[in-house]
């Protein structure tokens, strides 16, 4: 680090409490299974709860299983800064995934706390309850609660056991009927900053410890399901078939090309699943479904993909004799970093380090995601190694993860001092 970049928090601290929080739930040598709102996931809430009031911030537990800490500033009644992330993990999961985020936060605002800096607005650490979505089939719960975006039936969805979203929260503490109270009020979050693993290759592809997340694209999501008929393997001639399967092999490789096309671009495309029936080695497939996410930070982009794929679709269904229907799972939109963020952090980044830090998009979504709803946001991404996340492999070196949250650190330091700009 450069001279006026000497490290304000203490490293040690916080590489302690990474390790300490990964030993709840350990898999092996180096992974974490804590799903959300299980025993392991509590145990962590309250081991983290207890380091917030360790550094002095106000605890408490909100109806959604949200853990949140806060330090007081100078005007109770300014919109909050607001960091943090998650602590639950996938079943075969790393221990950096949100927990850098969240103790990378406390770490910032404990030594703000410790240097007797009063910021001008309440800041708020968040431990955000499910970001994950692997129990109950749909995540960001916690912080969809507090924005008020939790949709009809979700705590009677159940999990592999089938125990109800609602079984589990509770026994974790949080409290339905408390819904209502404890969302945020419109305006009351002014900013919102996560410091988050990238979960991909890029940056370490680029030679960069930590890069400057410009925004989260969103996925389109489609099921896609082909059909045509069955015959026997061995007696229908070539020019007389119509096999779903090499229709739909048509469509996968030519979104594959569709999401390469444009040398450098964001576009993401991928098939992840696909079924067959009557999935025979001797009988041609009549039927299959599959299906696509398209992404880009780019919407005009990804839009004109989207459209591309859709003649794709046609044009493979005309050639092979088939017939197809589309749903539509999910479409969301890309939402984009705050400009007014960035710049602070590119400012900090640049006393900082020795190269500016890159921008980069984020693929997957985070909180982030949710509390851009609200208010302005921003994100900093930390290397990880081989782009390898919710894995046991996933590993992110202690002096990157600690240049994101002395990034994270300079950047609230700088937020809870300005006066938004124009009021
Ligand atoms: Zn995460």
């Amino acid at each position: 680090m450069t001279a006026s970049g000497s490290p304000a928090i203490n490293r040690e601290r916080l590489h302690r409490r990474i390790d300490e929080l990964a030993q709840i739930g350990k898999l092996g040598d180096t992974g974490v299974c804590r799903l959300a709102l299980s025993q392991e996931d509590l145990q962590g809430v309250l081991l983290v709860k207890r380091w917030m009031e360790e550094a002095g911030l106000q605890t408490r537990i909100d109806a959604f299983g949200n853990l949140f800490g806060r330090l007081p500033g100078k005007d109770a009644g300014k919109p909050l800064l607001m960091a943090g992330s998650h602590i639950d993990s996938q079943p075969y999961g790393g221990r950096f995934d949100g927990v850098i985020g969240v103790l990378g936060a406390l770490e910032a605002v404990q030594s703000m706390a410790e240097q007797g800096f009063v910021p001008e607005m309440p800041i708020e650490i968040a431990a955000f309850c499910d970001e994950e979505g692997c129990r109950f089939n749909k995540g960001l719960f916690g912080v969809r609660g507090i924005t008020g975006k939790l949709e009809e039936g979700e705590l009677e969805r159940i999990d592999a056991a089938g125990v109800t979203r609602r079984e589990a929260l509770l026994a974790f503490g949080g409290d339905p009927e408390g819904f209502e109270a404890a969302r945020y009020q419109e305006g009351a979050v002014g900013a919102f900053l996560e410091l988050h693993i990238e979960q991909g290759p890029v940056l370490e592809a680029l030679g960069r410890p930590i890069g400057i997340v410009s925004g989260i694209s969103g996925p389109l999501w489609l099921t896609v399901e082909m059909t045509g008929f069955a015959g026997h393997a061995g007696s229908v001639p070539m020019p007389m078939r119509r096999d779903a399967l090499v229709g739909a092999a048509s469509v996968i490789t030519a979104l594959n090309a569709l999401a390469r096309s444009e040398p450098g671009a964001s576009t993401v495309g991928t098939v992840g699943a696909l079924t067959v029936f009557p999935n025979s080695r001797n009988i041609i497939p009549e039927k299959v479904t599959f299906t696509i996410d398209l992404r880009d930070i780019d919407m005009e982009r990804r839009r004109e993909r989207e459209t591309q794929l859709w003649r794709i679709l046609e044009e493979v269904a005309q050639e092979h004799g088939l017939t197809y229907t589309v749903r539509e799972d999910t479409n969301s939109e890309a939402r984009y970093c705050a400009e007014r963020i960035k710049q602070v952090m590119h400012e900090e980044a640049a006393q900082l380090l020795e190269h500016t830090p890159p921008e980069l998009m984020s693929g997957p979504f985070h909180d982030s995601l949710a509390m851009s709803n609200v208010c302005e946001y921003g994100m900093i991404f930390v290397r990880c190694k081989d782009g390898i996340s919710h894995n046991p492999l996933e590993y992110s070196t202690p002096e990157d993860i600690e240049l994101g949250v002395e990034l994270l650190y300079r950047t609230m330091v700088r937020m809870s001092k300005v006066e938004r700009e124009g009021g």
